[in-house]
């Protein structure tokens, strides 16, 4: 509770207004607040990455629990405000507040003033709230939703953030950035760093379960590495009947990394892992229908096509029990699908946006032009019990200023006034005048 009142003091919160203006809200009899909030994000995660898993799982297209016709599937669109491709941070953060920003802001506008996320404002409305992700957790995707800095490489500033919101579990990779345990304890955290250690049941619990990211699906060692969907089941059991219900953000992170690598094999089993954790969530609504369960991607890596060439057999994964066993048989079939990279950075497609259950029917049965920040608008409505399904407005795009934007190539061109040339001709002229003195002895 402290540290909450100490945030709303230090951070000048600014409230969101993006949709009240264009929006005339429904007071009808389908008003009515929805208890619990779960955001999937397949970081990312394109259509032709859901291809990918389902050629590799069953042998056919739409064939996992993310394409079924049962959902409510839409696409949306990620651009930054300046309307190039973006990245983790300025999406996360879009989603997270509903407004739009510059690439590499985590929580706040393009000023950089801070915008209060869905994060805090579940907090503030008391509710428990939880962070899930495969990523180190100080990541730009988890960052988004809980710290406010101008760039998302400030992570010790992410860090002192992050532990300070009164967040009630926090599972991910990370362990680097725990210096010192006291601090958690201080905050009543309950500290933890093994898959043994996930029955551990006080309010509080941060665990980090890898120095850095967690390990691929593709490496990972089943007896002793942590997996998304048991973090998942965890998060959910740990959040679960509470009277006033919680925001639950999951990320699968590394479909990302899989995607920057071109590695087919790493992006298909995160994808199949993303896909099952999906099915986790959609199973645990059964008895908890009043939630709003949403699976985005904040951008699509790798401009990866899928083709027609796939030389499959019909020996499927799920022909084998043992885990080892349905793994290699997965990185078998990848080798047998054609399938190819046109980037290895962030492709400007548009994305799913995918709906599960009535809530989400309610609030997003008409096709929109949607954009990343339409997730925060949706979400709004479900923490306040605006059930109304006109489209959300669109994101906000400015025009891209006329300054040539600071280009990272420019450093390694040697430029007639950089230092590193000054430098070449004070050695040059220093070595020439040695010769010069040798020469004359
Ligand atoms: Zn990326």
């Amino acid at each position: 509770m402290k540290s909450k009142e100490l945030l709303m003091i230090i951070i000048i919160i600014v409230t969101p207004i993006s949709f009240s203006q264009s929006v005339i809200i429904n007071q009808s009899s389908n008003q009515q607040e929805v208890k619990n909030i779960i955001l999937l994000i397949g970081d990312g995660m394109g259509f032709s990455h859901l291809e990918l898993g389902s050629l590799v799982e069953y042998g056919n297209n739409n064939s996992l629990f993310l394409q079924s016709n049962l959902l409510f599937q839409q696409k949306m669109s990620t651009n930054e405000i300046y309307g190039d491709i973006t990245d983790s941070a300025s999406s996360a953060t879009a989603m997270a507040t509903g407004y739009n920003t510059r690439m590499g802001k985590i929580g706040v506008l393009l000023n950089d003033t801070p915008v209060q996320t869905i994060l805090e404002k579940a907090e503030l409305m008391g509710k428990k709230t939880g962070i899930v992700t495969t990523t180190d957790f100080t990541h730009a995707t988890p960052a988004a939703f809980a710290a406010h800095t101008s760039n998302r490489e400030h992570k010790e500033s992410i860090y002192q953030q992050m532990i300070n919101q009164g967040i009630e579990i926090i599972l991910a990779g990370g362990q680097r950035w725990i210096s010192d345990v006291n601090t958690l304890i201080n905050l009543n955290y309950s500290h933890i760093t093994t898959i043994d250690e996930l029955d551990t049941n006080t309010d509080k619990i941060f665990g980090t379960f890898n120095w850095n990211h967690l390990e691929y699906e593709s490496d990972l060692q089943y007896s002793q590495d942590a997996r998304l969907t048991e973090l998942t089941v965890k998060a959910l059991n740990h959040l679960s009947n509470q009277e006033n219900g919680f925001f639950l953000m999951i990320e699968g992170g590394r479909i990302d990394h899989a995607g920057h690598e071109g590695n087919l094999t790493r992006n298909a089993l995160e994808v199949i892992e993303i896909d099952r954790t999906a099915k986790i969530i959609h199973d645990w609504m059964l008895s908890n229908p009043n939630t709003l369960f949403l699976v985005v991607a904040d951008h699509e890596t790798g401009g990866l096509t899928i083709g027609n060439n796939h030389i499959l057999d019909d020996n499927l994964p799920s022909n084998f029990i043992n885990l080892e066993d349905m793994r290699d048989r997965r990185i078998d079939r990848v080798a047998q699908i054609d399938a190819t990279y046109s980037s290895s950075s962030h492709f400007p497609w548009l994305v799913p946006l995918i709906g599960i259950g009535e809530v989400a029917n309610s609030l997003m049965s008409m096709t929109c032009s949607y954009s990343n920040t339409n997730v925060f608008d949706i979400m709004n409505r479900a923490l306040t019990g605006n059930i109304i399904n006109d489209c959300p407005p669109p994101a906000e795009i400015l025009p891209k200023p006329t300054y040539q934007p600071y280009s990272p190539t420019d450093d390694n061109k040697l430029s007639l006034f950089s230092p590193l040339f000054l430098f070449a001709i004070l050695v040059l002229s220093s070595r020439l005048k040695k010769r010069f003195n040798l020469s004359q002895l």
